[in-house]
């Protein structure tokens, strides 16, 4: 149990806090149990590989000297690289870290990627950052990373707080320390970089278009149309937004939206592409957006909808907000956004969840696609991806269905259940050395 220290009343109090690595811990164990999870195997995977905890010095743009603190935690590479993204946020510690490499681990393998599972960041609140300090502080990360990550070893991605132009900064960095003969083969170090500087195209999008997929997917096994759908979405940046975009040209409606500076709703729906230019336009903050209401923060999860799609942080479902939940549907775009208790709850009142590793796999698909682009020297045309994409995900969101059908359990445990086993079989397959 993770804690933390309130004052309140002039008294110092130890809180517990539900950790995110409990969460995941728990889902593993239950998928373990149903599918009779090697006990050695268990073994492994109920624990990271490697963790890194880098402080590293960087020059602030006033000439003083701050240092920060970066994670990367491996959790398992039985299928091939490590392969998550990099968060940039005050809330980054080694226990999330630890959990959100082990969901990559889970995602990946759903996936039938050739990849493991990774994850880091760096705990800072970036607003608080120029760009130009934003960059020295990403290259100085990556040039203390060295050789703990690496095309063929560890390859990081984008993730909340960080972007395209974040992935540029690294891979020129990771690119530029290299004997001069190697530079250019190192180019897939990360994915998620520019269209023009290696980036693949549709990958800006793959992470949400996927969400909207997944979506789309479970209503037609349900007999449903999403025209005239309400949705609501917590987080709206690259997941929350294109997801958000998808859905609004499939004629659902956004009534309700969060960021981590406000919240709004409108029950007659709200123009996701005025939004985006709105908040484009304001750092970032869909705060005073003229075409909606202001909406209490506490409120959020309450608003009336058929569709909830979670894209910000973890441990937003819970059990104080899951009886609130009014949809039917929650379409994790984020990681880890429903802990283990809200998720009972919402099970018990017949709430479909799509989980996170399932729902938000197709930015992790995407990145395999740039990365076997940059690795080969070649390059995509979107339609290309989409319809690969497009591919990929049906295929993983009908063998969790079937298998959920087949076995009585939810979509987590399913989506589990066949990650896992594609693990464990690698590992009877080649034994343990020595
Ligand atoms: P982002 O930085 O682009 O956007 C994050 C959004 O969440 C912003 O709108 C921010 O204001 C909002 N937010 C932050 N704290 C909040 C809070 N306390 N309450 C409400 N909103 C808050 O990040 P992103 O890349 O869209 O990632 C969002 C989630 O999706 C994360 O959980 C991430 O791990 C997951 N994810 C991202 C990708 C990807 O390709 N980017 C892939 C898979 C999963």
């Amino acid at each position: 149990m993770t804690t933390i220290t309130k004052v309140m009343n002039n008294k110092t109090a130890i809180v517990p806090v539900r950790g995110m690595m409990e969460n995941v811990m728990e889902q593993f164990n239950k998928a373990s149990n149903q599918i009779n999870l090697n006990p050695d195997i268990r073994k492994i995977l109920s624990i990271t590989n490697n963790e890194i905890i880098i402080h590293f010095p960087v020059k602030m743009d006033d000439g003083s000297i701050e240092v920060f603190t970066g994670y990367r935690v491996q959790h398992n590479n039985a299928l091939g690289p490590y392969k998550g993204g990099l968060r940039y946020h005050p809330t980054v510690d080694i226990d999330a870290a630890r959990a959100l490499a082990m969901w990559m681990t889970w995602k990946t393998s759903l996936a039938g990627l050739p990849y493991g599972g990774g994850k880091g960041g760096i705990q800072i609140d970036p607003t608080k950052y120029s760009k130009g300090e934003l960059e020295r502080i990403t290259r100085r990360f990556t040039f203390a990373l060295a050789d703990n990550i690496g095309p063929e070893h560890d390859i990081p991605a984008p993730d909340v707080n960080t972007n395209s132009q974040t992935m540029a900064w690294i891979a020129d960095t990771y690119m530029s320390t290299r004997p001069p003969a190697e530079r250019s083969a190192n180019q897939h170090i990360v994915t998620g970089k520019p269209a023009g500087s290696g980036g693949l195209e549709g990958r800006d999008r793959a992470t949400g278009y996927g969400v909207y997929l997944t979506i789309k997917y479970w209503s037609t096994n349900n007999n449903q149309i999403l025209k005239g759908k309400r949705f609501i979405v917590q987080g709206f940046g690259n997941v929350g937004y294109w997801a958000a975009h998808f859905l609004e040209k499939e004629g659902a409606k956004l009534v309700a939206v969060q960021d981590a500076f406000g919240s709004l709703q409108n029950p007659k729906g709200i123009d996701v592409e005025a939004l985006f230019n709105y908040a484009n336009n304001n750092k970032g903050s869909i705060v005073d957006f003229p075409e909606a209401a202001v909406l209490d923060k506490n409120d959020f999860f309450a608003v009336d909808c058929d569709i909830c799609i979670p894209a910000a942080l973890g441990n937003q479902i819970t059990k104080e907000t899951a009886p609130k939940i009014k949809a039917k549907l929650v379409a994790e775009g984020a990681n880890g956004p429903t802990n283990v208790e809200g998720e009972q709850v919402l099970l018990q009142r017949g709430v479909t969840i799509i989980p996170d590793i399932l729902c938000n796999s197709g930015g992790v698909i995407a990145s395999y696609f740039e990365w076997l682009q940059n690795r080969n020297g070649e390059l995509w045309h979107m339609e290309e991806v989409i319809d690969k994409l497009e591919r990929k995900l049906k295929n993983s969101f009908d063998r969790v269905s079937e298998y959920a059908q087949k076995e009585g359990v939810d979509m987590r445990t399913a989506a589990y259940c066949l990650a896992i086993e594609r693990i464990e079989q690698a590992y009877v397959q080649r034994g343990i050395f020595p």
